[in-house]
């Protein structure tokens, strides 16, 4: 993606295909220009930020359609160039001909998430608050929204001032240990500057522990469900999803498929895998069958064990069972409706992380169940550590552990009585690694790899 800002740029930021409205952003230094050529009205300067019903013409005069058009005048912008918004009816023939016209003036087709690395090259934001405006875009559950914005508004961004403002102090201190060696650190300036970077130390630790539910936020967990056939599986991943909490995309690509769903675990995005279906729909041979189950349950960050409770425990459930030993399952004792008599082995019950006793036909306990889901799933940390900004993706759990790392290896000399001089180096390691995190620090494929994730258009 080239970054040349020079270049006025223009996209469909709407679904490109047939749809009510549309919608076409352009930034750059030439927006002005080509606007006063496609629109009939005039004087955008003048009247910045305000909606106008305009006709727009193709550059022989014909008109191309009637559209609602915004001029953003720079620096007051999302990217922070001169940007124009049209929204203009969603057909595919208005839109290109509209990007003609656009690429007849000189204007270029945006590359994925070009007008956000705009808006960051131009110092609009900085490089969490651009990751959270792609987290917000692809979020699918409230919490995952509600985290998007808070990161886009600048909460991890905020949190990490005070890190950096004290190394930048403990940077200056030590160096001007060095610089006037007749103002040596004292011992005890020693000690509380060591107390200083082991709180740091601490408080990155921390930083780097929130991962853990921001990981789960961003990629949601895998529940597989496993039994015998007939125990009721495939009823109780119905009941599971037979609400509105089942998320329904319309990606391409990622078409539904009848053993694997997507439901909103109160926050946390699961997908929900029915190993009833591997034989079922599938007709493999009953090896491959088993041979799956075990791949999807070792693939699942918790596995369901489901049994019938008006059944005895069977031959069947016990090579079930195989395929989920060992893994603490949640046992789950459907048909309650039926009542219960099952005897189950005491390896079953001694192996398994919690019993529920559920009934898929009427529903019974099957919200306990989503509820118990959502624990095992981590809920619970989410919900504690969740509203506090945390880190969402592996590059900022990286920058924040090479900061860490370099810190703690600067307090290890220093500690041991070398001169500033080497913890020094490892602190400017420390600080590095913190800019890179926000984007102060940049390097250019690693913006390349984070906008080029983007959507065409934002
Ligand atoms: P699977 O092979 O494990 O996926 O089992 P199914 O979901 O296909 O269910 C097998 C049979 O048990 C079907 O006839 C279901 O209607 C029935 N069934 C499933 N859950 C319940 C339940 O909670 N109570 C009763 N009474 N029948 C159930």
């Amino acid at each position: 993606m080239s970054a040349d800002l020079n270049d006025t740029i223009i996209a469909l930021a709407t679904v490109p295909g047939r749809s009510a409205l549309a919608l076409l952003r352009i930034s750059g230094p030439q927006s002005l220009e080509f606007l006063t050529r496609l629109c009939e009205a005039r004087q955008w300067r003048e009247r910045p930020r305000q909606a106008r019903l305009t006709r727009l013409n193709d550059l022989q005069g014909g008109e191309i359609d009637r559209g609602l058009v915004t001029f953003f005048s720079a620096p007051h912008s999302y990217t922070g160039q001169d940007v124009v918004e049209i929204s203009l009816h969603g057909s595919s023939w208005v839109c290109r001909k509209v990007l003609e016209c656009a690429l007849q003036s000189g204007l270029r087709l945006a590359g994925p998430g070009e007008f956000t690395q705009r808006a960051f090259l131009l110092g609009k934001m900085d490089l969490i608050q651009a990751e959270a405006v792609r987290d917000l875009i692809e979020s699918e559950t409230a919490f995952q929204a509600r985290v998007a914005r808070s990161q886009m508004e600048g909460a991890l961004s905020r949190r990490l001032q005070p890190l950096k403002d004290e190394l930048v102090k403990v940077i200056s201190h030590m160096e001007t240990a060095l610089e006037f060696v007749e103002d040596q650190v004292e011992p005890e300036g020693r000690e509380a500057l060591t107390q200083r970077l082991l709180e740091a130390a601490d408080f990155l630790a921390e930083l780097e522990e929130s991962f853990q539910v921001g990981r789960l936020l961003h990629e949601g967990i895998t529940i597989a469900l496993v039994g015998r056939p007939n125990v009721g599986k495939s009823s109780l991943f119905n009941a599971l999803m037979s609400d509105e909490r089942a998320i329904v995309t319309e990606i391409p690509g990622t078409t539904r498929d009848a053993l694997r769903e997507r439901v909103d675990l109160h926050g946390i995005p699961a997908q929900i895998v029915d190993t009833a279906g591997i034989r079922e729909t599938r007709e493999e041979v009953e090896k491959l069958g088993v041979e799956r189950t075990l791949q999807m349950v070792a693939e699942a960050d918790v596995s369901v064990f489901v049994v019938d409770g008006a059944e005895p425990f069977s031959d069947e459930d016990s090579r079930s069972w195989q395929a989920v030993e060992g893994r603490r399952p949640l046992l789950v004792v459907n048909k309650r409706d039926k009542g219960v008599s099952i005897e189950l082995p005491e390896r079953v019950e001694q192996g398994c992380i919690g019993r529920l006793e559920v009934s898929a036909a009427s529903g019974e306990g099957v919200d306990r169940l989503r509820q118990e889901l959502w624990r095992l799933a981590g809920g619970e940390e989410v919900a504690a550590g969740g509203e506090a900004a945390l880190l969402t993706n592996v590059r900022q759990q990286g920058c924040v552990r090479e900061c860490r790392e370099a810190l703690l290896e600067g307090l290890q000399g220093y500690r041991s009585g070398l001169s500033e001089e080497f913890a020094l180096y490892d602190l400017r390691r420390a600080l590095e690694a913190l800019g890179r995190l926000t984007g102060e620090v940049t390097v250019e494929e690693i913006l390349g790899e984070i906008f080029s994730t983007f959507c065409i258009g934002k």
